[in-house]
């Protein structure tokens, strides 16, 4: 341990996810391990602005793993995206002599840390979003869940468009990646799969419909992911009746993906990352976000972390390399080359098993 570490900070952020309570018991319960105190912030950046902590005990977090949501609350706070609300959250770290910071959260919430930390707060990310939308990482804290969630309620809609002759299209929550739509599709025998990610073949899709009717089947799912559109779900509903004459009905879940008992490997992804978290930051490392590449546990830069996420979703500037090594850069190109890939492999697959 290079510091005497006395006492980190621990918080949840951005959208909820199932499994954020076993990341803070993990948090929590490796940090006393160590000796080391831990302070729960409640409802993220806004609780550090506020001074809303507690200070957290084995009790505290022994009964709370296998509930959904975060039992430090979340919320979005844009003061903390301004000089002033960061310079009372680094008031509050002094306050409570807070050495580090463990921020669990998305994309927004690592930003936050980021400059939490270049404000002498040393921080380490924990992956906690439902959509799977971090590049750096294979997997995320609640991705799991809500994908259980997902194919459990296109089974529910199955049972009845089977009953009526129908056809359910079914919008699944993912804003910026379609992870959770395609990886449900494959799960519950989609007819189609609607994601930002791959064009999508309208044409194709009703005659293949129109087939598959033709040859008897009586029900219908088409899933489509939140980041397509709006309003594209409801409108295909009628394109589908009027291309088809198949009777068709849309479904939105929307935040019922968020919630519910968190399943087995979200928890044990949250608690190996959250102890990981921990041992990194007694470390004396910051600025790092715990990923799982390939099934082992590793750190990812939270620059590089940023770039190659820029890099997959087509949003990165060409002068944001600069500050990267040739090696990152190759690293980067490499892993927006194998996500792209996986998710074409498995967009195939249920193009190819349709029905
Ligand atoms: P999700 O994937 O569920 O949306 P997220 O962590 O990306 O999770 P955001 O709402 O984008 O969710 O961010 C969470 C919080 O992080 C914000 O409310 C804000 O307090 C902080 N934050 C977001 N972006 C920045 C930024 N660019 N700079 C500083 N802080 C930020």
């Amino acid at each position: 341990m290079e510091k005497k570490f006395r006492r980190i900070g621990v918080l949840t952020s951005g959208g909820d996810a199932p499994g954020m309570n076993a990341a803070i018991k993990s948090v929590t319960a490796a940090a006393l391990a160590h000796g080391v105190e831990v302070v729960g912030i409640i409802g993220g950046y806004r609780g550090l602005i506020d001074n809303n902590v507690k200070y957290l005990t084995t009790a505290d977090v022994a009964d709370i793993v296998s509930r959904g949501g975060t039992a430090l609350y979340s919320a979005r706070c844009t003061e903390f995206m301004e000089e002033a609300g960061i310079m009372k959250a680094v008031e509050t770290c002094k306050k409570h002599e807070i050495d580090g910071m463990v921020v669990i959260g998305g994309d927004g919430t690592f930003r936050g840390a980021y400059d939490l930390s270049a404000k002498g707060i040393p921080c380490i990310g924990l992956p906690g979003t439902i959509d799977n939308d971090i590049t750096a990482t294979d997997v995320t804290i609640g991705f799991d869940t809500a994908m259980t969630t997902g194919m459990n309620l296109c089974d529910k809609l199955r049972d009845t468009c089977e009953s009526h002759s129908r056809c359910n299209v079914v919008e699944l929550m993912g804003r910026n990646a379609g992870y959770i739509a395609l990886n449900v599709g494959a799960a519950v025998n989609a007819v189609a799969v609607v994601t930002k990610e791959i064009p999508f073949d309208k044409e194709a899709c009703y005659a293949r419909m129109k087939k598959l009717r033709a040859a008897g089947q009586q029900s219908f799912i088409v899933v489509v992911a939140e980041g397509v559109g709006a309003d594209f779900g409801e409108q295909f509903v009628k394109e589908i009746e009027e291309n088809t004459g198949i009777e068709a009905r849309f479904c939105r879940p929307a935040h019922i993906l968020r919630g519910g008992v968190p399943t087995l490997r979200d928890r044990v992804f949250a608690a190996k990352v959250g102890a990981y978290a921990v041992e990194m930051l007694l470390q004396g490392k910051s600025n790092i976000v715990i990923c799982e590449r390939k099934g082992d546990i590793c750190e990812c830069d939270l620059d590089v972390a940023f770039t190659v996420d820029r890099m997959y979703k087509g949003k990165m500037k060409p002068e944001e390399l600069d500050k990267h090594s040739p090696e990152e850069i190759a690293y980067m190109e490499a892993l927006c080359e194998e996500r792209r890939k996986e998710f074409k492999e498995l967009y195939d697959t249920v193009e190819l098993i349709c029905c």
